[in-house]
């Protein structure tokens, strides 16, 4: 009898997902460059299921039913085109190439269409949840062909988390939507944590509420609209004491957030699909300041920190009283600003779908987030539901009435803390540019008249008017009177 399935990339992801399909009944046959590690996983695991050793790629194929089903889990970039290159000689019609590591979308949908004309199915799968959610049960993206899911999904299924004894594994659209989507959900990832440190800083900086309280606070939260895997996770972080100087260990690590480029490439195809993910750009650019540790001395130093009005702000928000407001006020500027990075994640998910072609489902998509992968949250039961509606899909998830609702609740404290972050020097750059978003999208008229204008002005751009249809320009640098052009 043939494998199952083959996986080739032994590293920690593909040795978890390896043995995640073994302990759940497959029979997979193991492959890696370096054949040792092939070894070490079924030295230490073998017993976990039936696993087939192979040396070379040729070996791996040969140990598979037809049609084949090889997985690649290598360094994401050159590595999978160098293993494509030599398994797809080895491989005939109908066989199926998975990638389920963090490949960039473009490069899925141009192994894809490579593929496709040699009658090859290539599966680009966004898998969420690291380490643990890979070996457990991870949430699972898989784009590529409908028909390819035919023979893959009910394997996928069956090792992805479950929610309410639902699969988190759907298909979610041709091509690279897989990774697509996993990667929306990456930058989404970074917007959330970002919105986490900016209220742990507020509370610090401006209340003077100490991590181990802050952890009493964040613990407190995860009973409210924000539980979630990464609020509940923040308290454990921040109750963690250094086991070298006592001191709370956020004390101890450096302030440099490192990213490995999904968040960027979010950033990046968010104003290629013209969607603004102000939101997630801004906490990729605030990792980036973070990192710019030099500079930051520099500047320091130049711009000293505002002794005076931090203290202020103590004496103000440090009372009991006001402190306990104040702290309310953050988490419903925490909940607001995620409210308002979902809606842009989802957004640009519309915009990109209507590029790429994918006839992408939100509530489908929504759903496949609510476990296994570390963005899963109570919030993304309101996001189903705000897309359940048959006929009535909201153009925005701030529309949704869920939504609506929350935002105007959260409002007035959303507009405090902002406040009271530019007035006593605290940055927040999500908390503050989700709320400009917000206002940006209602607001009755928009400074980009005067944009038009000038670059009616220096460019001869034209523009639109208001009570006629056409397209315009003013005589600038002659009589000034309009054409219509
Ligand atoms: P790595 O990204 O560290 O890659 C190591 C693996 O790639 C090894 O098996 C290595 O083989 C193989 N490899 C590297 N270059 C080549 C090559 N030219 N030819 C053949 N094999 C090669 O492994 P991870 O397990 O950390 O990650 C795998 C994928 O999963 C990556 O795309 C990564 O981004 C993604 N990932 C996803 C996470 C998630 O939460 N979804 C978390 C972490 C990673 P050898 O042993 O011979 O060197």
């Amino acid at each position: 009898m043939g494998a199952d399935i083959g996986v080739t990339g032994l590293a920690v992801m593909g040795a978890n997902l390896a043995r995640n399909l073994a302990r759940n009944g497959f029979r997979v046959a193991l492959h890696n460059r370096t054949v040792a590690k092939t070894d070490a996983l079924i030295n230490s695991y073998g017993s976990e299921g039936e696993f087939v050793r192979t040396e070379t790629l040729a070996e791996l194929v040969e140990s598979l039913e037809r049609p084949r089903r090889v997985l690649i889990m290598v360094k994401a970039g050159g590595p999978v085109d160098a293993v494509i290159d030599e398994l797809t000689p080895l491989l005939d019609a109908g066989d199926i190439i998975i990638d389920a590591g963090n490949s960039f979308y473009e490069e899925t949908r141009r192994r894809e269409a490579d593929l496709r004309q040699k009658g090859l199915h290539f599966v680009g799968v966004g898998v969420s949840g690291g380490e643990e959610g890979a070996l457990n049960g991870p949430s699972i993206m898989p784009g590529g062909s409908q028909e390819s899911y035919q023979s893959l999904g009910p394997m996928l299924e069956k090792i992805a988390a479950s929610y309410n004894g639902e699969p988190c594994c759907a298909w979610v659209g041709t091509d690279g939507a897989g990774h697509y989507v996993k990667m929306v959900h990456n930058g989404i990832e970074y917007a959330d944590m970002q919105v986490i440190g900016e209220a742990y800083d507020l509370m610090r900086s401006l209340a003077g509420i100490e991590p181990a309280q802050q952890a009493k606070v964040f613990r407190e939260w995860n009973t409210t609209d924000l539980a979630s895997y990464l609020i509940e996770i923040t308290s454990e972080v921040l109750e963690q004491e250094d086991e070298l100087t006592g001191r709370p260990l956020v004390d101890v690590i450096v302030d440099a957030a490192g990213q490995k480029g999904t968040g960027r490439w979010t950033a990046i195809s968010g104003l290629e699909v013209g969607s603004a993910v102000t939101t997630i750009a801004e906490s990729v650019f605030a990792r980036s300041i973070s990192s710019q540790r030099e500079l930051r001395k520099i500047t320091r130093d130049v711009f000293p920190a505002g002794v005076n009005q931090a203290v202020s702000a103590q004496e103000f928000y440090g009372t009991k009283e006001s402190q306990q407001d104040f702290v309310e006020d953050i988490r419903k500027a925490l909940y607001a600003s995620k409210l308002v990075s979902y809606a842009q994640g989802f957004d640009m998910l519309t915009a990109a779908g209507a590029e790429y072609g994918w006839s992408l489902d939100m509530r489908t998509i929504a759903s496949l987030w609510r476990a296994g992968c570390i963005i899963r949250a109570d919030l993304l039961d309101t996001i189903m539901r705000a897309y359940e509606t048959e006929g009535e899909t909201p153009a925005n998830l701030l529309l949704a009435p869920e939504f609506t609702e929350a935002i105007s609740e959260c409002l007035p404290a959303w507009r405090r803390v902002v406040a009271a972050a530019a007035t006593y020097g605290v940055p927040a750059p999500v908390f503050s540019s989700s709320l400009a978003y917000y206002d940006s999208l209602r607001a009755d008229r928009l400074p980009a008249a005067l944009t038009q204008g000038l670059r009616d002005y220096f460019g001869a751009h034209t523009y639109q008017r208001i009570d006629k249809p056409g397209t315009f320009h003013t005589r600038w640098s002659e009589d000034r009177t309009e054409t219509e052009v």
